[in-house]
């Protein structure tokens, strides 16, 4: 149990896999209450089945402005309050600028940034009551940009700006905000992209090193959460030892 949990109010998105699906858990453990969002609600439903501690799963498409405000006000409905909101709903279909089907690039700008942002404007009045944190899962991505990435750079680059602004505003006000900035972690992430030359690349690259475990990053995200009012760690960089960029 970590005591500055105890009893918080969380919403995490994405968390039907990976990174999310191990927050969720790791904040269940620590006393939370969590609120696990996502599209396959049969994973959610065995994460709450899983998790020692209150669970509400949420059927949530992210790029649905609408959902993610119903999904905020079912939080609050069922619980009370809302301390914390895990932006961490995702996807990377990676390829080169020339000949991209731009219909990926809308949809990682729709889940990765529009997404995080529509949560954001959702729960902010909740989290100015509780004094509470947002945590932006955003990427090594969003400060070095590499080849046959760019709209998922874009996307990371542009919601660690965004959370950056936030940050500002709402700092003095006690709400504390937190971007994390995973390297290579091991999860359904890069299954997700359409060229089978950057898939096995990247398959490669997971083979090649000692990832990270989508636990590590949920270790990061409860030490965040878990710091005194007055402690706010805004940025949480964490590679693999054996990745080098
Ligand atoms: P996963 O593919 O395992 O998880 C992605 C999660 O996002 C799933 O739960 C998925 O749920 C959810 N998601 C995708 N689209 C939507 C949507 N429209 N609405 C709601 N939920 C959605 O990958 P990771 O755990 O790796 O990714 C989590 C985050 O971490 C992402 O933001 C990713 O960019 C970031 N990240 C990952 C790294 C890695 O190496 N793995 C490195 C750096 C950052 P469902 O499909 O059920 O809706």
């Amino acid at each position: 149990m970590n005591s500055n949990l105890e009893g918080k109010v969380v919403l995490v998105t994405g968390a039907s896999s990976g990174i999310g699906q191990a927050t969720a858990l790791a904040l269940s453990e620590a006393g939370a209450k969590v609120v696990v969002g996502a599209r396959r609600t049969d994973r959610l439903k065995l994460l709450a089945e899983d998790a020692p501690g209150d669970v509400l799963v949420l059927d949530l498409d992210v790029t649905d402005q609408q959902a993610v405000q119903d999904a905020v006000a079912a939080t609050v409905q069922r619980f009370g309050r809302l301390d914390a909101l895990v932006n961490n709903a995702g996807v990377m279909l990676n390829g080169p600028i020339l000949g991209a089907d731009t219909t990926e690039w809308t949809r990682m700008i729709e889940t990765n940034l529009l997404g995080s942002m529509y949560a954001v404007h959702a729960a902010l009045p909740h989290l100015l009551e509780s004094k509470g944190s947002v945590v932006q899962v955003s990427s090594t991505s969003g400060r070095i940009a590499s080849a046959a990435a760019a709209a998922y750079s874009a996307s990371k680059f542009g919601i660690t700006g965004f959370i950056e602004s936030l940050r500002q505003e709402v700092t003095t006000q006690g709400v504390r905000v937190v971007v994390v900035e995973p390297g290579f972690v091991s999860t359904e992430l890069i299954t997700h992209g359409t060229d089978p030359a950057l898939r096995a690349m990247a398959q490669q690259m997971a083979d090649s090193m000692r990832t990270l475990q989508p636990e590590d990053i949920a270790n990061a995200v409860v030490y965040a959460l878990g710091q005194p009012d007055h402690v706010s760690v805004n940025q949480l960089l964490i590679r693999p030892t054996d990745q080098d960029r």
